[in-house]
């Protein structure tokens, strides 16, 4: 099954806090988006590897993406080595991906967000050669665009969530382990202003990107390398 967009995250919660938005708005109007978990989450102190591959599950049908495949490689300990990056290629080959999304890979707080920016964007190159030792046939997306997590980082394109925010949160609280208020200490019902300290961070972020386009949440993305554009008056989104 080929997609349109694929969106990796190291954990399996990352696609969800970074760009759950702009899949669920790609998804929407028709584009056949996937996510791809470079990790099981093993290592996070909440919830057990089922739990979480369960919950995964779960946000990804509220994202209306079809595809989630979590490659097992190992958490709070991910490499830029070639196992990691040859797994990449080989769903890179496998999905034919037009977009890729991973998470930025400079900077983040977490050591494995940064990674995990890095091993796509090694791969996105890589799964290109047709000399490499694997099996697909050569194949390069089109674009990769990073999605911001636990860094501070202007993004040079901001995607209007605005209609979408409320599938990206229901997408994040199907990660009850991660997120349910017993894990912080909050108190009310679980709703992003309520919850951890990260899901303001990232909701008010949102919120802040979206203000910066006339809307009322955006999701913020680096591409890797310029974009071309045809016609400056088109689609470029000047509000
Ligand atoms: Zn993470």
């Amino acid at each position: 099954m080929e997609v349109d967009i694929l969106a990796f995250g190291a954990h399996p919660d990352d696609v969800e806090c970074g760009a759950g938005g702009i899949l669920a708005r790609h998804a929407a109007e028709g584009y056949r988006c996937g996510i791809v978990d470079l990790t099981a989450g093993e290592m996070s102190t909440n919830g057990t590897v089922e739990e979480r591959k369960a919950e995964a599950s779960k946000a990804a049908e509220i994202l209306n993406c079809p595809i989630r495949k979590c490659l097992n490689l190992p958490d709070a300990h991910l490499s830029v080595e070639q196992e990691g990056v040859y797994s990449v290629i080989k769903v890179l080959r496998e999905f034919k991906p037009r977009i890729v999304l991973a998470p930025f890979y400079r900077d983040d707080r977490h050591p494995d967000h940064g990674v995990a920016g890095e091993l796509v964007r090694r791969a996105v190159y890589l799964a290109g050669l047709k000399s490499l030792p694997l099996e697909g046939d050569a194949f390069r997306p089109q674009k990769l665009f990073f999605f911001l997590l636990y860094v501070n980082r202007d993004p040079d394109l901001i995607v209007d969530v605005s209609d979408y925010y409320q599938i990206k949160e229901a997408a994040i609280r199907a990660h009850q382990t991660q997120f349910q208020q017993h894990c912080y200490g909050g108190e009310g019902p679980l709703s992003l202003v309520n919850d951890s300290f990260f899901l303001r961070f990232i909701s008010s972020r949102d919120r802040y990107f979206g203000s910066l386009i006339g809307a009322s949440c955006g999701e913020g993305v680096v591409p890797y390398g310029k974009l071309a554009v045809a016609d400056l008056c088109g689609e470029v989104g000047f509000k």
